[in-house]
């Protein structure tokens, strides 16, 4: 997967080296050599990541980082400080600043392309759910709420057979979050699979093979998407390396900083809630999309793109489809006569009659106002005018109960039906024949079903 990625550093050489190794490693690469210019190549050009020196004249990189996040245009960009010091003071005030990761002078090439591909991979997950969240905004969904979210109070699963490591680990967390020590692989790979917000696990044991654990967790669908912050021997270059291929979010050199640890753990908690928060309104707004909010049942557009497929289907001569329109009639005296919302009542009850006269692999369907349609895969207009049959008579035969049971209505319904065995037959042409027979059946007396042959 390539990228964009913008290298901010004062010093021009330090500039043409990264760029030159990045280049061979096809990325696309963008540079500057100050702060402020750096704020408007990331506006204009959007970067995927950016690089930040931090030692620069006027304004450094920590102050820069600090700009880059509080702009909505820019925060989403992950930034990587690239420090000359290992300093532990550095990194906190660039945690501080909102940086998401380091690399430290002389940068070591594996670490940082492996960094930049992680990174990469994560910067493209959530532009998708941002993206998603902006169409799901546009269709009038509350996304509000997101702005709450914290990094604190997180289940953090912390696997490590080393027991004063783990023990130390758990307890400076416990400030914040809610730690689990399992030092057994097995029980850890369950255990992941549960609710779970973190997983910080020894990658530098010789008891146990932490790596191991970082591709079970990728791999298994229930517990993919949890962050992992591997805990690495400095010295232990290729597992620390080995640890990001197999899916490691970020990595925590030994011996932990208590500091560092509460920094980076509270990052990957927010990340991971920020896409959990996303997800969830996505799933909700797909299905407020496809879903009629006073029925429950599916709404017209769902319906509509079913049944295109399904006679497309239909068009190679494998199966028949056919599909009721059902109209209620005389409905308007129920509005008039009860109210609006004794109209409605009827209206949600009718929806649970149908829903329930029909076989699991139908569709039953708002279509609109008092109108419903069920799409019948693999059914003839036969069958289907039989089951038509069915409803009506289940409808006619027991009163709607409405205002609270003080009102006992009878209601009956109109039906049309149709069915499509192909040929140049289409969606639109095979509702009309349905729509044809309702008429049909309003003009002959209603409490009818018609059935329409192509
Ligand atoms: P017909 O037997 O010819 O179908 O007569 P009808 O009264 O059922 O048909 P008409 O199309 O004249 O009236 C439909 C009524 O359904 C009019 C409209 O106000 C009402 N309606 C449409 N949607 C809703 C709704 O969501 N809730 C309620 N309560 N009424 C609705
Ligand atoms: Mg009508
Ligand atoms: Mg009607």
């Amino acid at each position: 997967m390539t990228a964009r990625i913008l290298i901010v550093d004062d010093v021009d050489v330090n500039v043409r080296l990264l760029e030159a190794k990045l280049t061979l490693e096809y990325y696309d690469v963008l540079t500057c050599n100050d702060g402020l210019t750096a704020l408007s190549i990331a506006a204009s050009e959007r970067p995927d990541i950016i690089l930040l020196d931090v030692m620069m004249p006027g304004m450094d990189g920590f102050e820069t980082c600090r700009r880059l996040k509080a702009d909505p245009v820019t925060s989403h960009i992950p930034v990587v400080l690239v420090t000359a010091l290992d300093g532990r003071e550095d990194k906190i005030r660039g945690l501080e600043a909102g940086a998401d990761d380091f690399v430290t002078k002389p940068i070591d090439d594996l670490v940082l392309f492996a960094r930049v591909r992680s990174l990469v991979r994560l910067k493209a997950v959530m532009d998708e759910l941002r993206e998603r969240e902006e169409n799901g905004r546009r269709m009038g969904v509350d996304t509000a709420g997101a702005a709450r979210l914290r990094g604190a109070g997180g289940r953090v699963l912390i696997v490590d057979d080393n027991q004063p490591q783990a023990q130390r680990i758990a307890e400076q967390l416990a400030l914040d979050h809610r730690p689990v020590i399992e030092p057994d692989l097995e029980n850890a790979v369950i255990a992941a699979q549960g609710p779970v917000d973190l997983i910080i696990v020894n990658v530098s044991s010789s008891g146990f093979d932490g790596l191991r654990l970082v591709a079970q967790v990728r791999s298994k669908e229930t517990s993919r998407r949890a962050p992992i912050l591997a805990v690495v021997d400095p010295s232990d270059r290729p597992r620390l390396v080995k640890a990001l291929e197999l899916g490691a979010n970020d990595i925590l050199s030994r011996p932990v900083d208590a500091e560092e640890l509460a920094a980076r753990a509270r990052t990957q908690i927010r990340r991971k809630r920020y896409t959990d928060f996303l997800r969830q309104k996505l799933d909700y707004s797909l299905e407020m999309a496809v879903t009629d909010a006073l029925t429950g049942l599916h709404n017209r557009r769902y319906m509509t793109s079913q049944l295109e497929a399904l006679v497309n289907r239909a068009g190679t001569g494998d199966d028949a489809v056919a599909v009721l329109l059902l109209d209620i009639d005389h409905f308007k005296a129920v509005n008039d006569g009860f109210g609006h919302d004794a109209g409605d009542e009827v209206l949600r009850e009718f929806a649970v009659r149908l829903a329930t006269n029909v076989r699991a692999i139908d569709l039953p369907c708002r279509y609109g106002g008092e109108e419903f349609v069920v799409v019948m895969p693999g059914t003839s207009l036969e069958d289907a005018g039989m089951i038509a049959e069915r409803i009506r008579r289940d409808v006619a035969s027991a009163p709607f109960r409405i205002m609270e049971g003080q009102e006992h209505l009878t209601i009956t319904i109109s039906v049309g039906v149709a069915a499509s065995l192909g040929g140049d037959d289409t969606p639109d042409a095979l509702i009309k024949r349905a729509d044809e027979g309702v008429y049909e059946a309003k003009a002959r007396g209603r409490n009818k079903v018609i059935s329409r042959a192509a």
